[in-house]
């Protein structure tokens, strides 16, 4: 390819992923404007007043999104038509030589220069950060920050990626300058190493330090997860209770431990709203109307759905996928960083900056992959989840996991139609109604359907 064949090329390719994104938003806008009345399958799982306020949420949640791709498409064609790369680096170089300090392996240029681009980076976003957040979510009152305290949020996490940028970037120019073009291999294979050791030390090192666990104490429910363990031929050792605050994310009930030695767990949140355990009953009698929770049936349901998981192998199959995902990748860039011409297009003479081909291939040649193989990913992952719902549903478990769902999702403010190519492209996990469907009928759901009261 010619320099001015890779400017068009990733000009081309940047329009034509963002239009893609661009077109699956409109259709989903498309798509909430016309559904402005509760339809009868809707009315199973949401009242009139949520459906009207989880519509007028995502039409505006929707506008955001629309005018973020819209934005990120205009600063990734400024980025593939101007050689702002070249200016960046040009320019942080005359700084780090003006400051006359040492710069083994381009260690300090390296890093002054992949600051500066994340810094343009997050300010060219900002305003859609103080659209969404002080805006959007605030009108909703979904948003607890004030002002002060989002500025606050907002410059921590500033402060953190810039942090955890610099020593990414310090990292790669040790390798780089160490191995040279052999660094990417390097890179590939510690990656590919550290995702499996992560998985293999997860639940015995990585989770306590999240997590404090104990057991779940004898009775029913311990009973009946023991049993359906037993029936399905499961390797448990034990049944926990994890309660932490460090955690970023969490289930409510999921499987920890490896091949033969695993654990059943609830999060301790869930666990208190479960009709049977004494944080409920005890919230329950200092009530006068009924507290929404789950029976031990439920229970049992979603952990029935995790089986299915583990018995089709979805979490091998997630990892051989990421895997693969990370190979493809690896290939591309080996095979784009070795041309001179690369570096032409973006303006770098005979001048070839491993970082700066690195950030021209993952924002434009790369992209189309990245793209289709993330889509691939969602679809898949929506299969494992309809095929562990089936599992479920062959164990006698498809009702009270339809009940179960409706209320994890008392605290969601999804709009419970969506438009079914948007949908597939975007949620890992299909929407309730989308579940309920592959199940069976939504008639066993009336009656638990959450109402505003109860989700904010
Ligand atoms: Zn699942």
């Amino acid at each position: 390819m010619t320099a001015e064949d890779f400017v068009r090329s990733a000009a081309l390719v940047v329009v034509a992923c963002h239009s893609l994104n661009i077109y699956l938003h409109y259709r989903q806008r498309r798509h909430l404007r016309r559904h402005d009345v509760l339809t009868s399958e809707a009315e199973a799982v949401m009242d009139k007043r949520r459906f009207r306020m989880t519509r007028l949420y995502a039409l505006e949640k929707n506008k955001f999104l629309l005018m973020k791709v819209a934005f990120t498409l205009l600063r990734d064609l400024i980025v593939t038509t101007f050689p702002i790369y070249h200016f960046v680096w040009t320019n942080t170089r005359h700084l780090v030589e003006a400051s006359e300090l040492e710069d083994r392996f381009n260690f300090v240029h390296n890093c002054v220069f992949g600051s500066t681009i994340a810094l343009g980076n997050s300010l060219f976003h900002f305003p859609l950060e103080i659209y969404s957040t002080l805006y959007i979510e605030t009108k909703y009152g979904l948003n607890q920050e004030t002002p002060d305290i989002f500025l606050k949020h907002q410059l921590t996490t500033l402060i953190r990626s810039q942090l955890l940028i610099c020593a990414a970037v310090a990292g790669f120019s040790l390798v780089s300058g160490i191995l040279g073009n052999n660094a990417f291999l390097f890179i590939w294979i510690f990656i590919s190493v550290s995702s499996v050791l992560f998985i293999l030390l997860y639940p015995n090192c990585i989770a306590p330090m999240f997590d404090d666990f104990t057991s779940l104490p004898e009775g029913s429910l311990r009973e009946k997860i023991e049993c359906l363990a037993r029936k399905l031929r499961f390797p448990l050792s034990g049944v926990l209770i994890a309660e932490g605050t460090k955690r970023m994310t969490h289930g409510d009930v999921y499987l920890l431990g490896l091949s033969v030695n695993k654990s059943v767990v609830l999060d301790k949140d869930f666990y208190d709203a479960v009709k049977t355990s004494p944080t409920y009953q005890r919230r329950q009698r200092s009530r006068n109307d009924e507290l929404s929770g789950y029976t031990e049936e439920q229970v049992l349901a979603l952990l029935c759905h995790e089986f299915g998981h583990w018995k089709s192998h979805h979490n091998t199959t997630h990892l051989i996928l990421s895997q693969f995902h990370l190979f493809i990748a690896f290939v591309t860039f080996v095979v784009f960083l070795e041309d001179k011409n690369l570096y032409r297009a973006f303006g770098f003479g005979n001048e070839q900056p491993l970082l700066i081909g690195i950030l021209i291939v993952a924002g434009s040649l790369y992209h189309p992959i990245d793209e289709f193989l993330d889509k691939a990913s969602v679809l898949i992952a929506r299969r494992f989840e309809f095929q562990a719902d089936s599992f479920a549903k062959r164990h006698n478990f498809g009702s009270e996991l339809k009940k179960a769902v409706m209320i994890q999702e008392r605290f969601t403010w999804k709009f419970p139609i969506e438009d079914w190519m948007f949908s597939c492209a975007y949620n890992t996990i299909p929407l309730p109604l989308e579940r309920f469907r592959a199940l069976g009928s939504t008639d066993d759901v009336k009656g638990t359907k959450p109402s505003i009261r109860d989700g904010s």
